[in-house]
C-alpha cells in the first residue's frame, strides 16, 4: 500500500465525494474556480426540532436540509432519520444527488436532509410529531419547483405522507411537493421496488458486458432493507445465486444459495432476519469477504474502507447503498480490477421512479407498472451504455466516467443559464 493511499486514511464522507469530483475534473480539465462553483453548496439549513414525546418530556433534536445544486431544475434528495447524521454527510449525500439526477439525466439539482435521531426507538406518533415539526421549520424552502424531499434511510411513505399533509397546511393542495407516497394517496406504483429494482437492472448489464451469465454469479447483498431486499428479489427472479444477505441484526450464509422468497416472507412477518433460520449465521464484517463474484453493499455508508479492502474477494462492486466504499478504498479495488457501478449510477432507480411520480402528480394522471418499468429500464440502460462507453474511451474507472458525464451536464446548465 503506497503512502498517499494511507495519508487520506480520514477523509469524511464530504471529501470523499470531492475527491471523486477532483479526479473526474482533473480528465475533464477543469479550472479552479468551476470546480469551487460546483462543489459548494447552494444552501445549507441546520434547524432546531423541539418535541414532545409520548412521556411528557421535551427532547430537542436537530435536522438538516442541504440544497447542493439547482442549476438542471428544482432539487431532489432523501430525507434520513438515522444516529448518525450529521451536516457532513447530509452535505455529501445532497452533492451526490446532483450528481446522481445528472448521470441519469433527468430535470433535477440535488439536495439531501435528515434528522439525527433513532426511529427504531421512537413510537409511531412520535416520529409524526417530529416530522411535522421539522416541515414547520423548513416548508418555505421546499416545493414542487424548488425541493422536492422522497424517502431514505428510517423514512418511509407514511413519513412522506405526513410531510405533504404537513406542506399542504402552508401552501395548499400540491402532491408533487414531495415523492414516494403512498400508493393510493398519489404515490407511483413501483417506486418502493424501483431503488432495488435498478441495482438489480444495472448489476445484469454490468455483468452482460463482462460475458458473464447470472446463473454462474454468487451474490452477496448487505442490507435487507429497502433497497437490498428488492434488489434481492429482482436478482433472484433473473436466476443469479444469492449465497449472502445481512441486516442490521448480522449476516445469513448458505454457499449453495439461499431461498430468497422465505427469506423474504420472513423479513416481512418478523421486520428483521433476526432468527432466520435457513441459513449459517455470520457477522457483517465476514459476510462482506465472502468469496462471491459479485457484492452490493445496500446499508451503510464507508463500509469497504483500507481496513477490509484488501480481504475483499468480489470481483465486482454495485452500490446500492450512497458512498459504501472509501476514497482511498476505491483506488485499490481499481488496482485489483475489481469493477465498481458507482451508487450516483448503481442506485439511481428510485430518483428516476420519484421523478415518474412527479411527472403524474403534474399530470393528474397515473401510469400503470409495466410503464414505469419500462421508463426505468429505458432510462437506466442508456445511462450505463454512456458510462460504459466513456470508461473505455477514457481507461477510467465507471465512477470517473459517471462523474465525468454528471459535472459536464451540470456545468453545461450552468453555462445557459449564466450567473
Ligand atoms: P432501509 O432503512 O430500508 O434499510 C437499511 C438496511 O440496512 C436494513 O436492512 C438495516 O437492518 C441494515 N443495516 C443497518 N445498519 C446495518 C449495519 N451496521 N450492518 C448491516 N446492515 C445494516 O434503508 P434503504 O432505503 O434500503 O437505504 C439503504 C441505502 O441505500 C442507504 O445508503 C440509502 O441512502 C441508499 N439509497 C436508498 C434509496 C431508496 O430509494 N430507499 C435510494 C438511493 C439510495
Amino acid at each position: 500500500m503506497n503512502s498517499i493511499v494511507a495519508t487520506r486514511k480520514h477523509m469524511n464522507a464530504n471529501e470523499t465525494v470531492h475527491h471523486y469530483f477532483d479526479r473526474a475534473a482533473d480528465v475533464l480539465e477543469l479550472e479552479e474556480s468551476t470546480r469551487r462553483l460546483l462543489k459548494m453548496a447552494k444552501r445549507e439549513i441546520t434547524v432546531e426540532v423541539p418535541v414532545e414525546m409520548d412521556d411528557g418530556r421535551i427532547e430537542t433534536l436537530v435536522g438538516y436540509r442541504v440544497q447542493h445544486n439547482n442549476a438542471r431544475g428544482p432539487m431532489k434528495g432523501g430525507l434520513r432519520y438515522h444516529p448518525e447524521v450529521d451536516l457532513d454527510e447530509v452535505r455529501a449525500l445532497a452533492s451526490l444527488m446532483t450528481w446522481k439526477t445528472a448521470v441519469v439525466n433527468i430535470p433535477y439539482g440535488g439536495a439531501k436532509g435528515g434528522i439525527c435521531v433513532t426511529p427504531r426507538d421512537l413510537s409511531r406518533k412520535e416520529n409524526e410529531r417530529i416530522t411535522r415539526k421539522f416541515v414547520d421549520q423548513i416548508h418555505d424552502i421546499i416545493g414542487p419547483d424548488k425541493d422536492i424531499p422522497a424517502p431514505d434511510m428510517g423514512t418511509n411513505a407514511e413519513t412522506m405522507a405526513w410531510i405533504r399533509n404537513q406542506w399542504e397546511k402552508y401552501h395548499g393542495f400540491n402532491p408533487a411537493c414531495i415523492t414516494g407516497k403512498p400508493v393510493e394517496d398519489y404515490g407511483a406504483k413501483g417506486r418502493e421496488e424501483a431503488t432495488g429494482r435498478g441495482v438489480g437492472i444495472l448489476a445484469f448489464k454490468m455483468l452482460k458486458r463482462l460475458g458473464r451469465r447470472p446463473k454462474d454469479t454468487r451474490v452477496v447483498i448487505q442490507g435487507f432493507g429497502n433497497v437490498g431486499s428488492h434488489a434481492a428479489k429482482f436478482m433472484h427472479e433473473s436466476e443469479f445465486s444469492i449465497v449472502g444477505i445481512s441486516d442490521v441484526s448480522g449476516g445469513y450464509y448458505d454457499p449453495a444459495g439461499l431461498d430468497i422468497p422465505a427469506a423474504l416472507h420472513y423479513m416481512i412477518e418478523n421486520r428483521s432476519l433476526k432468527g432466520f433460520a435457513q441459513a449459517e449465521r455470520i457477522t457483517n464484517e465476514q459476510l462482506l469477504e465472502l468469496d462471491c463474484e459479485l457484492l452490493v453493499p445496500a446499508a451503510l455508508g464507508s463500509v469497504i474502507t483500507l481496513d477490509n479492502v484488501e480481504r475483499i474477494q468480489a470481483k465486482y462492486i454495485v452500490e446500492g447503498a450512497n458512498g459504501p466504499v472509501d476514497a482511498d478504498a476505491d483506488e485499490r479495488l481499481f488496482d485489483r480490477g475489481i469493477a465498481v457501478l458507482p451508487d450516483i449510477l448503481a442506485n439511481a432507480g428510485g430518483v428516476t421512479v420519484s421523478y415518474f411520480e412527479w411527472v403524474q402528480n403534474r399530470q393528474y394522471y397515473s401510469w400503470d407498472l409495466n410503464r414505469v418499468r419500462q421508463q426505468l429500464d429505458s432510462i437506466l440502460s442508456t445511462a450505463f451504455e454512456d458510462v460504459w462507453q466513456l470508461a473505455n474511451e477514457h481507461n477510467v474507472s465507471l465512477r470517473t466516467a459517471a462523474f465525468m458525464i454528471a459535472i459536464q451536464r451540470v456545468k453545461r446548465s450552468t453555462e445557459l443559464g449564466g450567473f
